[in-house]
């Protein structure tokens, strides 16, 4: 619900790297079936004190103790599937080329990828393309270890009808008797239900309501139900009784209020209490200050149907001062950009408060958030602790960067960019005007503009989510272009703004349709949003040829011919979106979405999905986390290191090694 791994299209698309040219791109580290592995680097590490660094590497280490906990979350045989495929892979001497061998090492890096057995995405089981009859011979060669039966594994990775999804919601099924994950046992959807239910409704009106069941596995047995609460002394303790180890270290070096909020996580994962819980959750978000932040616990719910039980994740962090300068610029000059801004003068707002949005540098990503990694985070999930304290929220600056670079070479923009001209302005400019465009959408845009006396702001309906997206948007696409940006330091000239308006146009109306199926129309907000503003731009401009669709050797293109008439343009879509929001105009505004953002040209969306997936992109991605290591003089830690590991394999060996404190059946 609150993480945000949303990216938008322009990253994803760039973010995608083809098989060719795979030997020079120094950011992907390794290639498996729809994945590819991207390291990520820590700028400015080395320049934290001293004090912050060693802060860091103790959260790092907390935050790697807890993942077999993940593991075990996915489903009950994971830990003890995963064990024997790497006892299997690392004592193998046979012949390496062996197609069993390489289809065996396939299925342990998605393994290792998705933290189970189960698609990190799709949640489908993996279909293993080595045979059940060699698996189990090599079980029987090396002497695999295992608490549970041979014969209880090899069905579980092998036959298709069991287990077949970790997480089921379709509607009309038990979403709970037909998902192989592991927060219930020997229940039913309806036992679940009522057993919270009860809980919920006993508490009664609670101002603070407690997060029922979030950090326990609900069982049932021999008639009985009951949760294991995962707690130090509880499910899980031999992992936790480690990341409190280390959260301990954390906390004598950390200053306040850190220093604070870390025992208080402490105390929580010790006692299991949820209202413990909530209390790190309110000091966490108070803590505004601090350089070094975290995330580590029983967080996020998208794993359990039901949505009560939590999977383990951490994220250490520090913040990105260059970027946080930026937001801070902008959010300094708030009132100028209203003042200034292209609309009916009734509707800007007389005062306005910027939002400096909170950059971060990520330092290590463990349990739910390794290796795949939100761009951005937004926590705590409670909704009282929002409403009362307000919550956190950070965009991940290297992680979007390391995105970018593992793009270089895709052939995503010689096979959509017409022009060398533009291809060259996205190359050098493209992630800073991408950074730009979402800083003045998220700290300016949706906070600008006022409503006219009398409308409500919820006139516009199903519309309104698309065209205030619109608004944000174009707020954002306006200002880009603008002098001022120059003169207040943001960008070194306006070419930044003509890279964004070339790959936000193109994305628009063309390549962000590779995402969406043959025949289905646009529903999503946010591309809904983009294709209205793009069709619409290009209507607009149409005498002047603003911007032309150009035909060459048989492939279309969209090419903006003039970048100054195309600032008009948004100046006046703004004008419009705001009027319609501010009278609350909803005929206006349905005309506009029905008119230009739904329905695709099925011509073009075949011509954009084929020439697209013709790149052999690999859909998604995960991540290598870098290595710290301890530098003393004696007994005393003089510097902490930063190295780059290129080796997936080696990470989760060593990982599997070193931080696997779980028995195989919890
Ligand atoms: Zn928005």
């Amino acid at each position: 619900m609150k993480k945000i791994v949303f990216v938008t299209m322009g990253i994803i698309a760039m973010a995608l790297t083809s098989c060719k040219e795979k030997a020079e791109q120094p950011w992907i580290v390794d290639r498996f079936d729809d994945v590819k592995i991207i390291r990520y680097e820590v700028p400015e590490f080395e320049n934290q004190s001293l004090n912050d660094k060693i802060l860091i590497y103790y959260l790092a280490e907390a935050a790697k103790c807890g993942r077999d906990i993940m593991f075990d979350q996915n489903f009950k045989y994971n830990l003890t599937i995963r064990r024997a495929l790497e006892k299997i892979y690392t004592s193998y001497d046979g012949n390496k080329e062996c197609p069993q061998f390489v289809a065996m090492e396939k299925y342990l890096k998605k393994m290792w990828l998705a933290n189970g057995i189960h698609h990190h995405y799709s949640n489908d089981k993996f279909k293993p393309e080595f045979s059940r009859e060699w698996f189990s011979e090599q079980w029987d060669k090396y002497g695999v270890e295992s608490q549970v039966e041979k014969d209880v594994i090899l069905e579980a990775i092998f036959n298709e009808n069991l287990y077949a999804t970790r997480l089921n919601q379709a509607k009309g099924q038990d979403v709970i008797a037909t998902s192989a994950g592991n927060y219930y046992e020997g229940l039913t959807q309806a036992e679940v239900e009522k057993f919270y239910n009860a809980m919920i409704k006993k508490a009664g009106n609670d101002p603070c309501p407690i997060s029922y069941g979030l950090n326990s596995k609900l069982v049932k047995k021999e008639g009985k139900i009951y949760e294991q609460t995962y707690k130090v002394g509880g499910m899980y303790s031999p992992a936790l009784e480690q990341v409190v180890y280390w959260l301990e270290k954390a906390q004598e070096v950390a200053e306040e209020p850190l220093k604070t909020t870390i025992g208080l996580l402490i105390k929580y994962y010790k006692s299991g209490d949820l209202r413990d819980f909530d209390a790190f959750n309110v000091s966490w978000v108070k803590d505004t200050s601090s350089n070094v932040d975290f995330v580590n616990g029983f967080t996020e719910v998208y794993g359990d149907p039901l949505g009560y039980k939590a999977s383990w994740e951490s994220v250490v962090n520090f913040r990105d001062k260059k970027a946080c300068e930026r937001t801070q610029i902008i959010s300094d000059n708030a009132q100028w950009f209203e003042d200034h801004s292209p609309i009916n003068p009734a509707y800007r707002k007389k005062e306005v408060k910027g939002v400096s949005a909170k950059v971060i540098t990520v330092a290590m990503l463990g349990g739910d958030c390794y290796p795949t990694t939100p761009i951005g985070i937004n926590l705590p999930n409670a909704d009282w602790i929002r409403k009362d304290h307000g919550s956190k929220s950070v965009t991940i600056d290297n992680i979007t960067y390391a995105y970018k670079q593992a793009a270089q070479g895709s052939g995503f923009s010689e096979e959509f960019v017409l022009r060398e001209e533009d291809r060259a302005r996205m190359k050098e400019h493209g992630k800073l005007s991408d950074d730009l465009h979402t800083d003045l959408h998220e700290c300016l845009g949706h906070g600008s503009g006022q409503l006219a006396p009398g409308t409500t702001g919820t006139e516009l309906g199903v519309y309104s989510s698309a065209l205030e997206e619109t608004r944000a948007d174009l707020f954002a696409l306006y200002y880009l272009g603008d002098k001022k940006m120059i003169e207040i330091g943001l960008i070194p000239s306006l070419d930044v703004a003509k890279a964004q308006y070339a790959s936000y146009i193109m994305n628009g109306a063309m390549t962000q349709f590779s995402r969406i199926e043959l025949g289905k129309d646009v529903e999503q907000a946010h591309m809904r949003n983009r294709k209205l503003i793009s069709e619409w731009a290009i209507d607009l401009g149409k005498e002047e040829k603003v911007i032309e669709w150009v035909v060459k050797d048989g492939k279309r293109y969209i090419v903006v011919n003039d970048f100054d008439k195309l600032r008009d343009i948004f100046g006046k879509q703004l004008c419009e979106i705001q009027r319609i929001k501010s009278e609350g105009d909803f005929e206006a505004g349905k005309a506009l979405i029905e008119k230009y953002a739904v329905k695709i040209d099925p011509e073009l969306h075949k011509e954009v999905r084929e020439r697209y997936y013709a790149l052999n992109i690999e859909p998604y991605g995960g991540f290598v986390n870098p290595e710290y290591e301890l530098v003393k003089e004696g007994d005393k830690i003089v510097d902490v290191k930063v190295s780059y590991p290129a080796n997936f394999v080696e990470q989760n060996l060593h990982y599997s090694d070193k931080y696997s404190f779980l028995p195989s059946i919890n």
